[in-house]
């Protein structure tokens, strides 16, 4: 029996219950059908066949998880941070000790290759540690002295939040939004996107079972436009801590004007990656292959738009070409595949529609460009490289969130800052130059919420993840998670008897 052989029949044992049970919604501890006992069905990417049917939530089903967590929360707020921090870490434990059921349904659900996938639960257990650490100084602040005052400032959770998540990692995801809030005290509604929902399932049950207790954190399986929307105009629901697509985080804001929700937004990004000549080209080189063609391309960060020195852009660019050439496309589970097929039908034909738009528009296709016949005939679209491409190009300026890279000449330092700039998005850039001084300068004017000097993205869970302009409003990681997720409360003591004025006296 050859690997994949061995691993589709244990992805097969790990689905067997998906298969035979519906994906129920939970609600107070309790897994539920939806009110209105509507399903619907998600398929696997590799040969578009159902695996499960999900549990249909709507505005009812928002409203009990939104109300279980509301009930919860002063108990939960309430525990020591010591507490909330021991729970955490037992959530971790259980999460890696599923490592292997975690990974392989994530697969199977999304079509992300084994190879990426194989970390992505232990990544979500170090979310939870990371977090837990943190829980017990959470509330901490600051003491301000001023005249005969001392301030002192403290933090308390804000309530129940909602966390809204898309199809591309979900079971990461999910983990590094939903851990801080819990750590700092919130209670939670989780609404998962309906194109990869089983993690998520699976996610809750392991911190129900590591013994987080009822009504913390619900789940709402549903669609966006009818259990996203509930959840973000639902009353009780505090904040909303969402990621997505730019234009969804548009939708949010505006449905969440009515009863003044806090947002959080991690949205879409058209990233760059600038080589300078200088740079040392090999290491760049198999950084931007993997930023773009690692996790099917479906990568927030993923290094989108390839902005090449003149003098060295048609050898870097041939390198770049031969590379994706080479990358293997396959079954998720074969354990050498790099590219799987993409989420969704409707997801692959977007993609293939933006490679005919990089064709029409006068792109040249150096790689790929093409669906690809691989194994159970589902999404896979080859690796893609346009060449000759210019910033005014829609491949140049939209988010494909798939295999394809364009690659875009420029002459000198000012014309790359330019180029690079030129976009709506600002999540992350990636530069590669061995000048330190001109990597001080552009990094100090490229318009990104995250740079990566000479790497790619290599996350160190302290440091702020986030973007500007359309790719997001506010920051994760490290304390910054936790002031979106807290209100900061100021408390002023006199230390005399100051003179107040005796208005009426
Ligand atoms: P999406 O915006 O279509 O959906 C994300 C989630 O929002 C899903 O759960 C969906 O059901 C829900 N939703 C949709 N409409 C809603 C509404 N009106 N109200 C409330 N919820 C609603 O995004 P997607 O296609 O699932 O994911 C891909 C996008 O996510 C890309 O743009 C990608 O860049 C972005 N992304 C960003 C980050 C980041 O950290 N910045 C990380 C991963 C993905």
């Amino acid at each position: 029996m050859s690997k994949l052989d061995e691993n589709i029949a244990k992805a097969e044992d790990f689905l067997a219950r998906f298969r035979e049970h519906d994906v129920l919604n939970h609600i107070n501890g309790e897994s539920v059908p939806a009110v209105s006992g509507e399903r619907f069905e998600t398929i696997s990417p590799i040969d578009l066949k159902p695996i499960a049917k999900v549990a249909l939530g709507r505005a009812a089903d928002v409203d009990l998880a939104a109300k279980a967590a509301k009930e919860a929360f002063p108990a939960w707020a309430a525990m020591p941070g010591d507490a909330r921090k021991k729970l955490l870490h037992k959530i971790a434990d259980a999460i890696v000790a599923r490592a292997e059921e975690i990974a392989f349904v994530e697969c199977m659900d999304t079509g992300q290759s084994l190879k990426f996938m194989s970390k992505a639960a232990l990544r979500g257990a170090e979310n939870f540690r990371f977090f837990a650490d943190r829980a017990p100084e959470a509330r901490d602040g600051k003491t301000l002295r001023g005249g005969n005052q001392i301030n002192m400032t403290t933090r308390v959770p804000i309530g129940p939040v909602g966390i809204i998540t898309p199809w591309n990692t979900p079971f990461m995801l999910s983990t590094w939004k939903i851990a801080p809030a819990l750590a700092a005290g919130c209670t939670v509604v989780h609404k998962p996107a309906e194109f990869s929902p089983l993690t998520a399932r699976l996610l809750i049950e392991i911190a129900e079972e590591a013994g987080l207790p009822k009504g913390v954190w619900n789940l709402v399986n549903g669609f966006g436009e009818d259990a996203g929307k509930a959840l973000t105009e639902h009353p009780a629901i505090k904040a909303i801590g969402f990621v997505g697509e730019s234009r969804t985080g548009s939708m949010i804001m505006k449905q969440g004007a009515e009863t003044l929700k806090r947002v959080h937004f991690e949205l879409g990004g058209k990233n760059p990656v600038i080589v300078f000549a200088d740079a040392d080209l090999e290491r760049a080189a198999d950084a931007a292959v993997f930023m773009i063609y690692s996790l099917n391309g479906e990568r927030c960060t993923s290094s989108s738009r390839l902005l090449v020195e003149e003098s060295i852009y048609d050898s870097f660019t041939a390198k770049v070409a031969e590379r994706a050439k080479r990358i293997k496309i396959g079954h998720p589970l074969d354990p050498e595949t790099v590219v799987g097929p993409l989420i969704h039908p409707v997801h692959e034909k977007k993609v293939l529609e933006y490679i005919g738009i990089g064709q029409q528009e006068g792109a040249t296709l150096a790689a790929g460009g093409t669906k690809f016949d691989g194994p159970g005939g589902g999404c896979y679209v080859s690796p893609t490289l346009f060449t000759g491409a210019n910033n005014g190009m829609r491949i140049a300026q939209e988010e494909i969130f798939g295999p394809v890279l364009t690659a875009i000449p420029f002459k000198d330092e000012a014309e790359a800052l330019a180029l690079a700039n030129d976009v709506r998005y600002g999540l992350a850039g990636y530069l590669w130059t061995s000048d330190v001084t001109r990597a001080f300068r552009f990094t100090d004017h490229l318009e990104a919420g995250m740079i990566w000097v000479n790497s790619e993205n290599v996350r160190h869970l302290p440091a702020p993840f986030g973007g500007v302009k359309n790719s997001g409003i506010g920051r994760d990681g490290g304390d910054w998670s936790f002031d979106f997720y807290m209100e900061t409360k100021n408390v002023a003591f006199v230390s005399s008897a100051h003179a107040i004025q005796r208005l009426g006296a």
